[in-house]
Formats: C-alpha cells, sequence, structure tokens
C-alpha cells in the first residue's frame, strides 16, 4: 500500500499518515517524487488501515500495490536512485563503463588492463579475487592477494573497483578493499549474504541469477534495501535457456523493463550474458541503445592466455573500437559517457 500526499501537504500532515502506520505495527517508506511526497508501507497491510489513511488531511490517494517487491519498485519510490562512488554517479544521464579482467591474475596483468580501459574512457575497474567456479579444479581467484592488487590498481590508475564476495565469511575482508561489492549470479539468492552486504553501506551490484524471474530478482534487491542500503544496483548477465550456442541468453528486454518497474540503476554484462567475444560490442551497443545505465565488461590483454573467461574477454583494441561505437549512440538517446577523473576519491 502507498499513500501519495497532496502536492501542498503540510509535514505535520505526513507526520500523521507515519504516525498512523506506526500505530498499526508497519513500518514506512517516505519517498520524495517530483511533485508527490510518497509515503510506502512496509509489512502485512489490512482494508481498515486504508480507510483510515484515506481521510486524512493532505492525503490524495491510497493505492494498493499488488507487486510482492516494494522497496526496489517505482512506485515506492518513483525518482531513479543514484549510486555514488566516489565522483562517479551512476544511474544518472551518464554512462558508466566498468571493464577490468574476469579474474586478477597478476600484478602486470592488472594495472595494465587498469591503465587500458581507463585511457579508452572506462570509469570503474572490475576483476575477481574471489571466483565462482563452476568446476572445483579451475581456478579460483588469488583471494585477498588478489584484493590488494585491486587495491594498488584502483590507486595507480585512479579509478574505483568493484569485486564479488562470495560469501558471507568474505565480507568484511572484500569491504575493506572494494568501492563497490558484486553479488554474483550464482549468490542471487544467498539471502544471508544479501543481508550482509546490505549492512556494509557500501555500493552494491546485484547480478540477476541463472535462471531467476525479474520478480525474484527484484525480490533478492529487498534483502539489500531492507537493512537500509540504497546504494543498489542491478546487473542483467544473461539467463539459461534452451539455446546452447551462446554462453547465456542476454535478455535485452530485461532493461526497459527493470526502467518501467524499478527505480535502481541497470547495469548490461553482455559479456556473461553471450560468453563469445565477438558477440559483446553488439550486445553492448544494444544495451546502451535500451537505456542501460552502464555496461560490464570483461577485458584482458591477452584473452588466449586468460585464466577465466578468456572466450567472452575483449582485447584492448577491441574495448576501444567499442568504447568509440558507444558515443554516438549515447547522444542518438540524450546521453554522454561518463568521462574518467584524473584521479580517484572515496567518499569515506
Ligand atoms: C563475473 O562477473 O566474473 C561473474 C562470475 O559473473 P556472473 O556471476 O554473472 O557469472
Ligand atoms: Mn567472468
Amino acid at each position: 500500500m502507498i499513500v501519495v500526499m497532496k502536492p501542498s501537504c503540510k509535514e505535520s500532515e505526513v507526520a500523521e499518515v507515519v504516525n498512523t502506520i506506526r500505530q498499526a505495527g508497519l513500518k514506512e517508506h517516505i519517498s520524495q517524487g517530483a511533485e508527490h511526497t510518497i509515503v510506502g508501507i512496509i509489512g502485512r497491510t489490512f482494508p481498515e488501515l486504508r480507510d483510515s489513511l484515506e481521510f486524512l488531511p493532505g492525503v490524495e490517494e491510497v493505492i494498493l500495490v499488488s507487486k510482492p517487491y516494494k522497496l526496489s519498485s517505482r512506485e515506492f519510490h518513483p525518482l531513479d536512485t543514484t549510486v555514488q562512488v566516489g565522483n562517479v554517479i551512476i544511474g544518472s544521464k551518464e554512462i558508466v563503463v566498468i571493464a577490468g579482467p574476469c579474474a586478477v591474475e597478476s600484478e602486470e596483468q592488472l594495472l595494465s588492463t587498469a591503465m587500458a580501459v581507463k585511457a579508452a574512457g572506462a570509469v570503474i575497474l572490475r576483476g575477481g579475487a574471489f571466483k565462482p567456479s563452476t568446476s572445483p579444479y579451475s581456478f579460483r581467484g588469488l583471494g585477498e592477494e588478489g584484493l590488494k592488487l585491486l587495491a594498488l590498481a584502483r590507486t595507480e590508475a585512479g579509478m574505483p573497483v568493484i569485486t564479488e564476495v562470495l560469501s558471507e565469511r568474505d565480507v568484511e575482508i572484500v569491504a575493506k578493499y572494494a568501492d563497490i561489492l558484486q553479488i554474483g549470479a550464482r549468490n542471487m539468492q544467498n539471502f544471508v549474504l544479501l543481508e550482509e552486504v546490505g549492512k556494509t553501506g557500501k555500493p552494491i551490484l546485484l547480478k540477476r541469477g541463472l535462471s531467476a524471474t525479474i520478480e525474484e530478482w527484484l525480490l533478492a534487491a529487498e534483502y539489500i534495501l531492507g537493512q537500509g542500503n540504497s546504494q543498489l544496483m542491478l546487473c542483467e548477465r544473461g539467463i539459461r535457456t534452451f539455446e546452447t550456442y551462446t554462453r547465456n541468453t542476454m535478455d535485452i528486454s530485461a532493461i526497459p523493463i527493470m526502467e518501467k518497474i524499478s527505480h535502481l540503476p541497470i547495469i548490461a554484462d553482455p559479456s556473461h550474458g553471450t560468453g563469445k567475444w565477438y558477440l559483446v560490442a553488439p550486445l553492448a551497443r544494444a544495451a546502451l541503445a535500451s537505456g542501460a545505465d552502464g555496461l560490464l565488461i570483461e577485458v584482458h590483454p591477452n584473452p588466449d592466455k586468460a585464466l577465466k573467461d578468456g572466450a567472452q574477454s575483449l582485447n584492448f583494441a577491441n574495448f576501444e573500437h567499442l568504447m568509440s561505437q558507444l558515443v554516438p549512440i549515447a547522444a542518438a538517446i540524450g546521453r554522454t559517457l561518463a568521462v574518467p577523473s584524473a584521479e580517484f576519491k572515496p567518499i569515506k
């Protein structure tokens, strides 16, 4: 249930609404829209509550929200959420490109990639230190050593870093080094982990689960938002379908759907979305044209030698070429590409 206040309502009238909600044993979520203040109700509502709210002064209307997700929905929060990492803002008119290797392999590999992607226009560096791995026999990441290399690259290249946190056990250490925490597809429904990363207050990127519906994905987002952490972005990274030609089927339609039903920024990952390097650029272009707030692209100095996801990684030249193609697409939809700044200053 949401309470839409009249544009002219007084603060005391909003307070009265909040009071009524609390007296019913429920919680409120206040959001300031362009014209209206919206008071969302969290918890199990009942018909009598609607009656008592509807006739309070300053209330324009009470709307029943039929969707199971609330904090992530546009109804609760009509204006776009922006996520801020230093001076990078995700979810505004500026499109943010996140790039880097699938896995951190060595200082040389990470630093050279950081410099190359920044020179081409990426504003955030990615790299996995704790890698989810389908096979226990493949490379599972450098662990803390990888986090230290990310911290080094962050200073050397002057850009924020994002890395995956695989388990509750690692939340503290990953949060110590990284600017944004990534929840991988395989952990989208690891509800305890979602709550733990929510508590850090750090920006979070929540990838869509391998076979998650849009609704399940937004319900996963509720676990993070429910911890009072609004710094959340979603990431479409392809889903499992009957098609085996590609690694996953990149669900481009999820991008405009999320734009419509949620206020959270949406990032597209055409690397995992396709699994093939030559499909990354076309799908990146399509994602941008469809309204993605950013892209997450895997880049490696020598994809043939990559320890992980080489088949879907772009080399430096291909990444640079893709970046140049994105500029006119952004312009065509009234947006621009965020430009890297000389140095990175964390907010706290
Ligand atoms: C990754 O970003 O390298 C990764 C493992 O992604 P996903 O969780 O989408 O498979
Ligand atoms: Mn990868």
